[in-house]
């Protein structure tokens, strides 16, 4: 019950797929169904619309609109995301260029995949990993529906990838948005694929469990030779999954060997202001370089972005 009215108070996102479409033709395309851009509840019907403020390319509707049906949903140029979704593959920034080379490593069902493809703007190679079978068929669905031209979906776990596999020796921006607790989603009919939701997320052997795994995979991601930037991401509001993992990586030998540090707050969607929780760190003062999404205040569900740099050596500063 609860549950529902707190999905209840959650915008309607629509994501206007860019591999397909452009954001003024769908504006259009609102209008002539009977919306009125005047902000997502300006208007008594719940005709109103807003473009995001945060997230280009991103539409608010009331909650109560539903798009399941329409035919630019079901054709591919509509993707339903909520917000916070989106933020991870806009904080990791893919190059758009022919020579590009970015990894998602966790894919299905390919939300973030479609949206990292439309901002490399369907240029380079995308290589989607996704372990599970079901879900990499899913995957593919949604990549064939969305026309992401730029991605490889590839059914294997990324953990057993060699990072000093030649074909991987370019890749320069690594997406790690894998299994968590799931508890910070409250609107789960976005989610209900997107999540592999934990049946009871207050167990905390669970969660040390997944925040075990958690940074074993992003250890991994640090060993790819050319690897620049890996934004970590998870649906859970459990400092154990989110700020302790942070914490973890900052001090282990593979963030340290391969020179990591958290991306300074400006490179990590500045113009939002909640951030990571500073009584969670060792060293507070990261906290300003993690984003949290509240599901109570900030009209999405729970979520949490970090993201990871490769320090610039010394040598090539003086350059
Ligand atoms: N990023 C997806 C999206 O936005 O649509 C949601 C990803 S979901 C939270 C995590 C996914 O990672 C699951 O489909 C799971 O099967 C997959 N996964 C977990 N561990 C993996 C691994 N080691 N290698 C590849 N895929 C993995």
């Amino acid at each position: 019950q609860v549950q529902d009215e707190r999905a209840a108070r959650i915008p309607r996102y629509v994501r206007v797929n860019t591999c397909l479409w452009t954001a003024p033709k769908a504006v259009d395309y609102f209008v002539s169904k009977g919306f009125r851009q005047s902000g997502p509840f300006g208007s008594p019907d719940n005709r109103g619309f807003a473009q995001d403020p945060h997230i280009p390319n991103l539409f608010q509707f009331h909650p109560q609109i539903s798009f399941q049906e329409d035919p630019a949903y079901k054709d591919g140029r509509l993707i339903l995301q909520d917000k916070a979704s989106c933020f991870p593959a806009v904080i990791l920034d893919p190059p758009a260029k022919d020579s590009a080379m970015v990894i998602d490593a966790t894919s299905a069902p390919g939300n973030k995949t479609s949206h990292l493809s439309a901002l490399m703007e369907g240029k380079g190679t995308l290589f989607a990993f996704e372990r599970d079978k079901r879900r990499f068929s899913t995957l593919e669905t949604m990549l064939a529906k969305a026309k992401c031209k730029n991605v490889q979906p590839i059914n294997a776990d990324f953990l057993t990838v060699d990072p000093l596999d030649m074909k991987y020796s370019q890749v320069t921006h690594i997406l790690l948005d894998p299994s968590c607790s799931g508890s910070g989603i409250v609107n789960r009919l976005d989610y209900l694929l997107e999540s592999e939701r934990e049946e009871d997320p207050s167990q905390e052997d669970r969660l040390n469990k997944l925040a075990s795994f958690q940074v074993m995979i992003i250890k991994h991601a640090m060993k790819f030779p050319s690897v620049q930037r890996v934004v970590y991401s998870t649906c859970s509001i459990h400092a154990i999954e989110d700020e302790h993992v942070v914490g973890e990586i900052l001090k282990s030998d593979e963030a340290l060997a391969g020179g990591f540090t958290l991306a300074p707050a400006e490179q990590v969607l500045p113009q939002w202001s909640r951030r990571g929780l500073p009584n969670e760190m060792d060293e507070p003062d990261h906290a300003s370089s993690l984003v949290r999404c509240s599901p109570d205040e900030d009209g999405t569900n729970g979520f949490f972005v970090s993201c990871f740099i490769r320090k610039e050596k010394e040598s090539s500063k003086r350059k």
